[in-house]
């Protein structure tokens, strides 16, 4: 017979001691469900790493707290709910907890099957405290927000005078937009590779044969031990020049100062309270510049705390919005970069399939924008985001993708769209040199995509973006240019080639 125990179930994106339901349980008094669901594996084309980190990092997890001498039920069941129904039935548990899942749907199971549900405290700000901070506002603004969150954490506030940030502003971005530097590319470390073990490799062996991408070689961590580790490798070796070049692309240099922590954020494997204590305690020890100190703590701190909350206010609805009528079928080139002779968007897309990453400009200013100006359906770009990137989940997806990216939502989170040509890609990558495309060019055969379709986008949708002062100038400038028919003539076969994968 079972000892009569409580259970706490985890799921795979709240690996941590220290989370919610977790953080008080004993291992004379609990026993651990963690569910591996072959639905969820199969439900969807993974890439491969993404597959295999989320799973491996599980049942790592799953033996840490066997080392803690917790019992842990891993279960491997057809679907979640299976899963719960089986260890139900085997162990009769006196009750069932959870800590508060982190997508929507999770949270739809665990209410049908009656579990009770423990407060999370995964994110610094829970969306009650988010609830307090919007009251009473207009409009909801990121800058406010991160602002907010600093003064209530103090982190790089002024130990004197708690209300001011230390160097005298909240947002040193007008420092962190430097384009890529001519030389010396190969400044910032290469990320260490670890070997696989037979965790990993009995993982492989159990996942489906049809997901995609390059095998798993060791770059991403799947303990809290080797996420640690990259962390302090992070704070210690990346962080001195994480600002400066920020937003820059290269094609020689994939990872450039980027701190590639946001898998284990993401997956409860780090908490973000330990790596903001450990940028600020950098900074403060001076190892680190503000500005690079600053830009760091605004991603964790501000926008991933910022985006995990807006999914919570505006869920489920907003999933399905598509406020730019953009219908767009994916473009076979997002499944098969050979399809694609444009430089920036194929340097991307193989990075995405060695790495099942790229940083934030070239997932927003490459492939966003690309998605964006070509009309790309939101929902099937969003998914085809989610199933490709190691860090993405729903509630980071949805909002970053489908709001950010593709102003699906009619600007509820960015004012406006961020919409570019070729001119921004020159600025900030190396891409276009040698690209068979020209960059300044708008009509022709060989006019750059990004710079025709950006005038075309503004032209298809004058009616609503001329009524937005922060991008109404684009607008009327797209009216105004003398070969507008022309740009409009040539963004017609470049779509029309498009969905043909001769791009
Ligand atoms: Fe990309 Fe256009 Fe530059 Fe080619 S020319 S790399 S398509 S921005």
């Amino acid at each position: 017979m079972q000892k009569a125990l409580a259970t706490i179930w985890v799921f795979g994106d709240q690996l941590n001691r220290k989370i919610g339901a977790l953080a008080t349980a004993k291992p004379e008094t609990h026993r651990i469900l963690i569910v591996e669901s072959a639905g969820k594996i199969a439900s969807r084309p993974w890439h491969i790493q993404r597959a295999h980190f989320l799973i491996t990092s599980m049942r790592r997890f799953a033996i840490e707290m066997q080392q803690a001498g917790f019992e842990v039920d891993y279960r491997r069941a057809t679907t979640m709910r299976a899963g719960v129904e089986a260890h139900i039935a085997e162990f009769a548990p006196t009750h069932i907890y959870v800590s508060e899942p982190n997508s929507y749907t999770a949270r739809q199971l665990v209410a049908a099957l009656g579990v009770q549900v423990v407060k999370s405290n995964q994110f610094l700000c829970h969306p009650e405290d988010f609830a307090a901070f919007v009251a009473g506002k207009k409009s909801l603004k990121l800058e406010d927000f991160y602002r907010w969150q600093r003064k209530r954490f103090g982190y790089l506030m002024d130990s004197k005078n708690g209300d001011e940030p230390v160097g005298g502003k909240f947002n040193f971005d007008d420092e962190n937009r430097e384009p890529p530097p001519k030389t010396g590319h190969d400044r910032w470390p290469t990320p260490k590779l670890h070997a696989l073990d037979e965790v990993d490799q009995q993982v492989l062996a159990d996942l489906p044969k049809n997901l995609w991408g390059k095998k798993p070689d060791g770059l991403w961590a799947t303990t809290r031990k080797d996420a640690l580790a990259r962390l302090k490798y992070f704070v210690d070796e990346i962080l001195p020049t994480f600002g400066e070049h920020e937003d820059a692309m290269l094609e020689s240099n994939w990872h450039l100062a980027h701190s590639l922590l946001s898998p284990y954020l993401n997956n409860g494997l780090l908490l973000p309270k330990e790596v903001l204590d450990a940028a600020a305690d950098a900074f403060a020890k001076g190892r680190v510049p503000i500005n690079s100190a600053e830009g760091f703590i605004r991603q964790i701190l501000g926008w991933r705390e910022y985006i995990f909350n807006c999914y919570w206010r505006w869920m489920p609805e907003y999933a399905q919005l598509n406020k730019l009528n953009a219908h767009r079928p994916l473009a076979p080139l997002f499944t098969d970069p050979k399809k694609t002779k444009m430089k920036c968007v194929s340097t991307v897309l193989n990075g995405i399939n060695d790495r099942a990453y790229s940083h934030h400009i070239e997932r927003l200013m490459v492939l966003g924008n690309f998605a964006l100006i070509s009309g790309t359906d939101p929902q099937q770009f969003t998914n085809w985001m989610w199933n490709s990137y190691i860090d993405a989940h729903e509630w980071v997806m949805v909002p970053n993708v489908l709001g950010m990216s593709l102003y699906a939502d009619g600007g509820q989170l960015a004012t406006k769209p961020y919409a570019s040509g070729g001119a921004y890609i020159d600025r900030m990558s190396n891409h276009c040199d040698g690209c068979a495309y020209d960059r300044k060019k708008r009509t022709g055969d060989d006019a750059c995509p990004f710079t025709n379709l950006y005038w075309d986008f503004h032209m298809r949708h004058e009616k609503t973006f001329v009524k937005n002062p922060r991008i109404a100038r684009q607008v009327r400038a797209a009216q105004k240019l003398s070969d507008i028919a022309d740009v409009q003539k040539t963004a017609k076969q470049i779509l029309e080639r498009l969905d043909r994968g001769l791009v």
